[in-house]
């Protein structure tokens, strides 16, 4: 029996081992963490239909069961070998016909942007810490009050030159809206702003979260770049703008102040693309063409799906996982292997 190797059980490696063990393949799925779908596990609702994501989770979770997987947990992969004279891709010293890297990616730490105060002053979240709030049902400002005033700035991480990515996250445009339109909903009277440079809502019901956003929950939206944020005697959060659509500077005064931090390749991404030869631009695993050819790369029978390529939405990483089985599939028929 052919075996493959799927490294990250996220939900593109969830995916795609489901589908190669269906198959017939026996797959040997690695993961780091003492669990699965961590990255996906710590959401409370997913853009833009506000899906549960715990029961996205547990359906996901649900295709493990599958017979012919062997989910590795708590195991890292430390070495990824391509073959020699014929031989089979080597994984953590054990051999299989073909690798699938599904090792997906990380948020970009706040603290890189010191102007924007986070872990300096109270008040300052990521966009991760908002939605561990939203998943408990319970906002507060830092004196354990509900917040009359939330701001939320985009781009934190991404499109920007300083800290060297000048990539879009692709993401955190319509999770800005979701996280503030779920803040809404808990607590009507909240005052609440998007600090923007664009909004990028190019994906199907996007657009319609953005007009609901402003037409039926008043959730306001400020054109314009943070200079800097700082703290208050009174334990909130002033935050220093330009409004560049009016061309005039801002100061606000806000309880909580939410950084929507942006994808990054993950360490575990940028250290096997690298053992592979097959590191992309900012330390991203790169596959041989994005038109036609986006799950192969340069090297026979390694295979990559997900965010590990680029950042991505659930949607995208599980349509792409399946294209990747499709893949290894046919690489394993085609006699190549
Ligand atoms: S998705 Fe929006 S917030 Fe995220 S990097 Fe792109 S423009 Fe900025």
């Amino acid at each position: 029996m052919k075996k493959v190797a799927v490294i990250g059980a996220g939900p593109a490696g969830i995916e795609a081992a489901s589908l190669l063990a269906a198959q017939g393949l026996e797959v040997a799925l690695f993961e780091k963490e003492s669990q699965p779908l961590h990255n996906l596990t710590d959401k409370a609702f997913l853009f833009p239909n506000f899906a549960d994501a715990r029961q996205v989770s547990e359906r996901l979770l649900e295709k493990l069961h599958t017979p012919g997987i062997a989910l590795l947990k708590d195991t890292p992969v430390v070495s990824l070998l391509a073959p020699t004279a014929g031989g089979s891709w080597q994984v953590n010293g054990q051999g299989f016909d073909a690798v699938l890297l599904t090792s997906g990616y990380t948020t970009f730490d706040a603290r890189r942007k010191e102007e924007l105060g986070y872990g300096i002053y109270p008040g300052i979240h990521t966009s991760l810490e908002m939605e561990q709030m939203l998943r408990e049902g319970k906002i507060v400002n830092t004196i354990g009050d509900m917040p009359r005033r939330i701001a939320f700035l985009q781009c934190v991480g991404s499109r920007d030159e300083k800290v060297g990515n000048h990539y879009c996250s692709k993401l955190c445009c319509v999770t800005a809206v979701k996280q503030a339109i779920e803040v809404k909903k808990l607590i009507p009277q909240c005052e609440v702003y998007i600090f923007y440079m664009d909004l990028r809502m190019w994906g199907q019901h996007f657009e319609e979260l953005y007009r609901e956003a402003q037409t039926d929950y008043n959730i306001k939206f400020i054109r314009g770049r943070i200079s800097e944020a700082g703290g208050t005697f009174d334990r909130r959060v002033q935050i220093k703008a330009e409004d560049t659509l009016m061309g005039r500077p801002m100061k606000l005064t806000v309880d909580l102040f939410v950084l929507m931090v942006g994808m990054e390749a993950s360490q575990g991404t940028r250290s096997l693309a690298a053992q592979a030869g097959i590191a992309g631009e900012y330390g991203f695993a790169q596959a041989c063409d994005p038109h036609t050819s986006d799950n192969c790369t340069a090297h026979d029978g390694l295979f990559v799906a997900g965010s590990c390529k680029r950042p991505m939405t659930l949607t995208d990483t599980l349509a792409d996982a399946r294209s990747a089985a499709w893949e290894v599939l046919r690489y394993l028929h085609s006699g190549l292997k």
